[in-house]
């Protein structure tokens, strides 16, 4: 049997070179980003028992914990394989279990609007969560807002998520599932102090295509709150932000995934504000390492320092938007990783854990202001 390999799905991405047997040459697609990037994710068919030798030609695309497998696209775990730089990239080999007739391979843990509707699907009962479409994309996808809002609820104070203003950072996503399963929860009341606007997709096209997003060009959505912004759902955030965006907003978190690995890209972070806004940031990153529960640790020096790298506030980025033009008091961007933080090992599961370990102390720090 021919080993077939294909991205022509939902949030695929790579391009087959050659294969030779159970030798495949490949890389990433990265066409429409002018900066290297690592995101890559296929179906491999006809490969039931084999193992792949799998040589990725564009640079050192896998994590420290190598690729991911699915069977589904829905459970994904990490492949149990070997690797190690090979060239200008790196080799995975990649034993294919005995009864897969497909299986997906990627460098984490995809999540596209298949992964979302699931999700919708599970709360759709739910008297306080609200889908609408804030925005249609330039491929003419709709672009998702949440609001999760209690009508009964006096004066709730306001808090704002959004996440794939890049659109590989796929982890990001299911950190942002239990931020909303605590929130959505009754028990933690939650919703009678606060309500939410999500925009979980921000560049929907480049989370379906499956493409980098991280340094689309000309200029990719984290760098497009500029005067003339670019993008429908840059204009369209701009725009109800400019409605909702009143006293009550205290908390603006916007979720991304780092650098593939190594150093502090293999932590959970938290990147600190202008000095300012730092003092509300300071009490904010304490608060959650300590109500932190879940698997993956959080520690309260992981923090990317004001005017380090490239956290300098010059760009146009969304936390600088919000930061210059709304009342919010705690504006920041968490860097979630994609494979280890401190040394504990990121799974979905995991990482919806830490998800609602940092809506505690979300609410947590707005309840001790
Ligand atoms: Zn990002």
């Amino acid at each position: 049997m021919t080993v077939e390999i294909d991205a022509d799905f939902p949030g695929g991405n790579i391009i087959v070179d050659r294969m030779d047997g159970d030798e495949v040459w490949l890389r990433q697609d990265r066409s429409n980003s002018d900066n290297w990037w690592f995101y890559w994710c296929c179906r491999v068919g006809g490969a039931a028992g084999r193992t792949l030798t799998l040589h990725f030609i564009d640079g050192n695309v896998l994590t420290e914990l190598g690729p991911s497998i699915s069977r589904d696209f829905v459970h994904w775990e990490w492949a149990d394989a070997e690797f190690e730089p090979e060239g200008d990239g790196v080799r995975a080999t990649v034993p294919i279990p005995e009864d897969a007739d497909a299986v997906f391979l990627s460098h984490s843990f995809p999540y596209v609007q298949s992964h979302l509707d699931a999700f919708l699907a599970k709360h759709a009962d739910h008297p306080h969560l609200h889908l609408s479409t804030l925005t249609t994309s330039e491929a003419s996808r709709p672009v998702e807002k949440l609001h999760l809002l209690d009508l009964q609820a006096s004066s709730p104070r306001k808090i704002m998520l959004s996440a794939r203003r890049h659109a590989c950072e796929c982890v990001a996503n299911y950190e942002l599932e239990g931020f909303l399963e605590a929130a959505l929860e009754p028990a933690n009341k939650m919703l009678q102090k606060a309500e939410i606007l999500v925009v979980p997709f921000v560049d929907k096209d480049g989370v379906e295509q499956g493409d980098q997003g991280k340094y689309r060009i000309p200029h990719d959505h984290n760098r497009d709150y500029t005067e003339s912004p670019r993008y429908a759902a840059t204009r369209a955030i701009i725009d109800e932000l400019d409605g909702w965006a009143d006293d009550r907003f205290l908390v603006c978190l916007d979720l991304h995934c780092p650098w593939v690995r190594g150093g502090r890209n293999e932590t959970v972070y938290l990147c600190q504000p202008p000095p300012e806004a730092q003092p509300p940031f300071e009490r904010f990153r304490h608060i959650l390492a300590d109500v932190n529960d879940s698997p993956l640790p959080y520690h309260p020096d992981n923090v990317l320092e004001f005017g380090v790298d490239w956290n300098t506030g010059e760009a146009p980025t969304f936390r600088k938007w919000v930061g210059d033009h709304t009342p919010a008091r705690l504006v920041t961007t968490i860097e979630f990783p994609y494979s280890l933080a401190n040394g504990a090992r990121v799974t979905p599961d995991r990482a919806r854990a830490f998800g609602r370990s940092l809506a505690q102390a979300t609410f947590e720090w707005m309840e001790s202001r």
